[in-house]
């Protein structure tokens, strides 16, 4: 699973399961600009992987930034062969207390991050007749989660906009697939209670947490030459959690 020569493009690459996956991409040859919120954030991941990185700040909820961002990328590093939607966010609260910005900040930044990220590569992968997209959900989008209906909306959301892009673009030659991780190790899961890590540890027959590592290898796989005919689907990454 060689990526020398080709552009990824990797969001959310500052920190967490991101960072990962860039550095995981960047070891596999790929010149990997790296997005986050910030120059420092991004620059930092670029920095690690070296030679052939650059990174970008940019808020993937904010279209004509998007756009700008990804015109920059195309001048500077050439056309993306991958893009990896990875950048997300929590607002975790009871129903009956999430506020409509709770609800419209993760949508904005979970799923339509993702469709404007993809909208902004799609005509360049088309003219290319190449590409692969690989979009983060969460077991969470698949199975629900209490206190997390802006999450779980935004994140089945993301399984419906990969099906939606792999039937759009499957001629072109541009496959779009999702994982769906468990629970990860990364800043997002730090302020989960003791209790829910020793259920995760005792439940998941893997019998651990995951790590960014092992959701970075599952991206690397649906982003190779060799996954070719694999499109629209959704690989769950939990260590066996939800069986
Ligand atoms: P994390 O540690 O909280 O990192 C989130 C990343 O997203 C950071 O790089 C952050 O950049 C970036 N980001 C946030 N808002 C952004 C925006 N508006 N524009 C651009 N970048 C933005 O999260 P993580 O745990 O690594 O999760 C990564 C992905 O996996 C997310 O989509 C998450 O939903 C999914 N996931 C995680 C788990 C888990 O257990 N950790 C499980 C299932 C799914 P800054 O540093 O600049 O803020």
């Amino acid at each position: 699973m060689g990526f020398e020569g080709k552009v990824v493009v990797v969001t959310g690459a500052s920190r967490g399961i991101g960072r990962e996956i860039a550095l995981a991409f960047g070891r596999a040859g790929g010149n990997v600009a790296c997005i986050a919120t910030t120059d420092e954030g991004a620059n930092r991941t670029a920095e690690a992987i070296g030679q052939g990185a650059k990174g970008y700040a940019l808020d993937v909820s904010d279209s004509a930034a998007v756009d700008a961002v990804f015109a920059k990328i195309g001048e500077d590093m050439g056309t993306p062969a991958v893009l990896v939607n990875n950048a997300g966010i929590t607002r975790d609260t009871l129903l009956m207390r999430m506020k409509d910005e709770d609800w419209d900040r993760v949508m904005d930044v979970n799923v339509k991050g993702a469709f404007l990220c993809i909208r902004a590569v799609s005509r360049a992968m088309m003219k290319a007749r190449y590409g692969r997209i690989v979009n983060l959900s969460s077991v969470i989008g698949q199975h629900g989660g209490a206190g997390q209906a802006n999450y779980a909306a935004s994140k089945a959301g993301v399984i419906g906009l990969t099906m939606a892009v792999a039937r759009e673009l499957g001629s072109r030659g541009i496959t779009c697939n999702a994982i769906a991780p468990g629970f990860i190790e990364s800043d997002m899961t730090d302020s989960l209670p003791a209790e829910f890590r020793e259920y995760v540890v005792k439940n998941a027959p893997a019998g651990r947490l995951g790590t960014g590592a092992d959701v970075a290898a599952a991206v690397l796989f649906f982003a190779s030459e060799e996954a070719a005919y694999i499109t629209g689907q959704t690989l769950t990454v939990d260590g066996g959690l939800m069986i």
